[in-house]
């Protein structure tokens, strides 16, 4: 990546917030200012600007978002930063009036126009009028090529479309991120190539609904497609499907996924909730029957798939009913891992208005015992994987130093086998790593501490 020239070194400091759809958009507009000659500064606490790209999703996102806000604010108040500019699904779903929640911000940039960033922090530098640049929730596809990478090389998220198109009762999504839209089949292989080209081994296929991918293309079975059109990468290990959206799980994609050597045999499906009624409240077209018999053709078509799903408690009118029938279905469907929130009631939502909402130390109890069941159910599937053998995709290996006059302690690393998404789920403590990040190594699975699983090297 080419870094013009500036008149004067501008430093850009870069707060990334969100999701791994926000930390995509994040990557972009860092190689845009990177390739328009800024520089990146170390700490965001001391540059000509601060841009901020926000997450809106869910109450404690945005609370986090807006701290970040006012520290950037604080900072220029105290003559450390000269203008802070804030991007990313906040910026979207609030808009001007973001202006008046967090006094001091010189601009507020949408998600359509996350690729004007270079412009917008040179008018701010040339200004003392503020910049808003937003408009209706966006509709067009963002190219993604091209981008500065936050992770670790090896590992890549790969956008394949933007926005959603179900309509489920408590989500802010498709109001902030648009109506659902697929990235043109030939623009995802090429960006895929740039990634794997650039080092990555594993990507992580990312959208609102992955399995939807291409239906508003006209494809017949659009992600299976893809992912067979990936098969020919070379150099390429892993594609991970995240976001896969239960019903849109068919026969096809579940083949396609099978038949794969590169796609893993992981599925990330969030389901929600358990209870009928809840998620009929949710709107969410599943029933309990429904999932579990998904559950049970994915193991049937492959015995080693790992499976994840997310769910949220204390929804609108949940009775201890509707949560036993939740737990009772997770101790049967027995989820490899799985994710939880309590709910939040989000502005502009229908869940919001429904009435009976679950007070919030209801929620936090059924989360705690919703998590210690889960607990149970992952600390057993590790226990069960003792003595096993697995393929490790290395992400850190770290010699740590041996006291003077003694040997150096074999070196420790940090992996993952195909069953541990990168950030979410747990990871593999290699003994005796002799890899660097991004290699693969075979291990020999010893122990557990925790969610996650001691191996050697073998
Ligand atoms: S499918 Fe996911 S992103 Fe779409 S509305 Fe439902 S929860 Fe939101």
């Amino acid at each position: 990546m080419k870094r013009a020239k500036q008149k004067k070194d501008v430093t850009i400091g870069f707060v990334a917030l969100g999701c791994p759809k926000n930390t995509v958009d994040s990557e972009r507009m860092l190689a845009e200012i990177v390739q328009a000659g800024f520089l990146l500064a170390a700490e965001p606490e001391r540059a000509d600007v601060v841009v901020i790209n926000t997450c809106g999703f869910i109450e404690p996102a945005k609370i986090e978002s807006l701290e970040a806000i006012e520290q950037a604010v604080a900072n220029k108040k105290m003559g450390n930063v000269r203008k802070v500019v804030v991007t990313g699904c906040l910026s979207q779903r609030l808009g001007e009036p973001l202006l008046h929640e967090a006094e001091g911000v010189d601009a507020i940039v949408d998600l359509e126009h996350r690729d004007a960033i270079v412009q917008v922090i040179r008018d701010v530098l040339a200004s003392e009028e503020t910049v808003v640049l937003h408009g209706p929730t966006p509709c067009t596809v963002a190219d993604d090529r091209v981008r500065l990478r936050i992770g670790p090389a090896h590992s890549a998220y790969l956008r394949i479309s933007e926005g959603c198109n179900h309509r489920c009762s408590f989500c802010t999504i498709p109001a902030i991120r648009g109506p659902f839209r697929s990235k043109p089949l030939e623009m995802v292989l090429e960006e895929a190539r740039e990634l794997v080209a650039s080092g990555a081994v594993e990507l992580n296929l990312i959208g609102q609904d992955t399995t939807q991918y291409g239906k508003d293309l006209k494809f017949k079975d659009g992600l299976a497609c893809l992912l067979r059109e990936m098969e020919s990468i070379r150099d390429l290990s892993w594609i991970r499907l995240l976001y896969a959206y239960p019903t849109g799980l068919s026969d096809e994609l579940i083949q396609a996924v099978s038949q794969s050597s590169k796609a893993v045999r992981y599925l990330d499906i969030p389901m929600q909730h358990a209870s009928d009624r809840v998620l009929k409240a949710m709107r969410r077209p599943d029933t309990k029957d429904a999932l579990y018999r998904l559950v049970e053709r994915l193991r049937h078509a492959m015995s080693d798939i790992v499976l994840r799903t997310t769910v949220i408690v204390g929804f609108p009118g949940e009775t201890q009913g509707d949560f036993n029938e939740l737990i009772e279905f997770i101790r049967r469907a027995q989820f490899d891992a799985l994710g939880a929130f309590t709910y939040f009631p989000e502005a502009g939502t229908p869940a919001a208005e429904m009435p009976d909402q679950v007070p919030d130390e209801v929620k936090q109890a059924r989360f705690d015992e919703l998590m210690l069941a889960q607990q149970e159910i992952a600390f057993a599937k590790n226990r069960e994987r003792i003595g096993g053998r697995l393929a490790c995709l290395v992400d850190s290996c770290d010699r740590a130093p041996g006291r003077r006059g003694k040997r150096r302690s074999r070196a420790c690393g940090q992996g993952r086998y195909y069953g541990q998404a990168p950030d979410i789920d747990s990871i593999c403590l290699i003994e005796g790593c002799s890899a660097r990040s991004g290699q693969f190594v075979n291990v020999q699975v010893v122990g557990t501490r925790d969610y996650d699983l001691l191996v050697e090297q073998i």
